[in-house]
Formats: C-alpha cells, structure tokens, sequence
C-alpha cells in the first residue's frame, strides 16, 4: 500500500476497493471522533465521495453515531439513493444535503453536518454574525453565509437551495437549525469542525468582554501566509486519532 509521505497515513489511490475501505474508517472514525468533541449529535452525519463517481458514503437514518464501524455505512448514488448498506437501513433524511454540495463543489469530498447549539446561537438573535475572531478561523475569511430556511435538509429542491447558499464558501449556518462544513477530505473535514466550533464558542464569550475585535484583512492575509493547511491538519488528525484510540473509541485495526 502507498503512504502519504507527509502523514504515514495510507494514500487515496490505488485499487477502488482498498480506498473505499480507508475511506469507510476515516469517516467511521471521524464521526466517532465529532461525537466525542460534542460537536456531532443523534442525528447528524459526515459523508466522503467515493473516487470513481459513483457516490459518497454516509451513515444511515438509525446508526448511531456514537457506535459506528466501517462496514455499516451505506454507499449512495450522486442523487443520494441508497446502492448499498446493511438490511433495513435507508439514508438519513437529510442526505440531500450531501448530494448537491457533492454535485456543485468539485473541491469538495467531504461534507458535515451538524446541530450544534452554541454556534447555531448566531442565528437566533439580531446580534453580531459569526465571523471569524480565532486564528485558524481564516480557514472562513471568504464568509460563512446563513441559509434562512430552518427546514431539514430532506429533498434535492432543499438540498440545490442550500448548496447554491453555501456558494464556494467553506462553511455555512442554516437558520435555527445547525451547520454545513466541507473540505478537500475526510482529516481536513474533522480539524475544520472542531476549528469551526472552536471560533463560535469563542467569540460568544467576547462578545461578553466588550466590542468585538475579529481577525481583520491583514491579519488573515498574515496568518494564512505562514498556515502550512496539509501539515495542520496532518498534525492535529495524528492528535485527535491518537487520543481517540486512548480511550478505545477507534478498533486498533483501522489504518488511519
Ligand atoms: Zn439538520
């Protein structure tokens, strides 16, 4: 098997049936990872475009989220129709979701969401609109959009609707109801997450303290200038899987 030189961790090349089995751990293993931040929920849910064009894998409508193994996530179509999963079990509601930001951001392979209290907060009061204020939030400077349709997520008219808010931006709020993130892949998909939630926790405590002082032009464009993202998030995937398997939350045989 090839490695990434960067990360020792398995590249995604290769035979299609090795990779869709390092991608079914790494999205097992990063919704288990979410779940244990309190960042995932019940009912949320992280998908992984499969290579060859037939789809993404995702969990299903019933597994939990704090139990899950490879082998149970289903393979869904572009269109987000189960190909493949265990017996009686269907996709999420809002699998269209994933279907549509998957169709219209080529960029895109990896796709969250979630319902987190304190960041929805942002869009329940006529206060100030979350922008980035930490550091690693430069990852949102291009803006974090509010889709105002608190509705689930659950048809390909809702799911076009929330991916034509989202635009090219990497992150969006959906009103009184949670959060879209995406990224170029399954580790750089969970260190947004947590940097995501990291930045909404923080400036809800500044807010607090005083006026807000968010991360102005140059000082995004002089973070960004020395922000090495493949070693980042190399470096903090290494950290979360390590602790993760600490406390028995990942099977020792996933190649991660
Ligand atoms: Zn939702």
């Amino acid at each position: 098997m090839n490695t990434d030189v960067r990360t020792d961790r398995p590249a995604l090349d290769g035979d299609p049936a090795e990779v869709e089995l390092r991608l079914r751990e790494q999205v097992a293993a990063c919704t288990l990872m979410l779940n244990e931040q309190g960042i995932l929920g019940y009912s949320c849910h992280v998908s992984a475009r499969l290579p060859d064009g037939r789809g993404f894998l995702i969990q299903s409508f019933d597994q939990s989220r704090a139990a899950l193994t490879p082998e149970v996530l289903l393979v869904c179509d572009p269109d987000g129709r189960m190909l493949s999963g265990p017996d009686g079990q269907r996709p999420p509601a809002e699998v269209y979701l994933h279907a549509e930001i998957l169709r219209v951001r080529p960029d895109v392979n990896a796709v969250a969401h979630f319902h987190h209290d304190r960041t929805t907060v942002f869009t329940l009061a006529d206060g100030p609109q979350l922008v980035p204020v930490k550091n690693h939030a430069v990852r949102w400077a291009s803006g974090i959009p509010v889709h105002r349709d608190p509705s689930h997520v659950n048809s390909a008219e809702r799911g076009r609707a929330l991916a034509h808010t989202l635009g090219a931006h990497h992150a969006a709020l959906i009103r009184a109801h949670g959060q879209v993130v995406v990224a170029e892949n399954v580790a750089a998909l969970l260190i947004d997450c947590v940097h995501f939630v990291e930045n909404a926790e923080a400036m809800y405590d500044a807010v607090r303290l005083g006026p807000l002082l968010p991360l102005n032009e140059e000082e995004i464009a002089m973070f960004q200038q020395d922000l090495k993202r493949d070693r980042h998030v190399a470096k903090l995937w290494t950290y979360y899987v390590g602790r993760a398997r600490a406390q028995g939350l990942l099977q020792p045989q996933w190649s991660l």
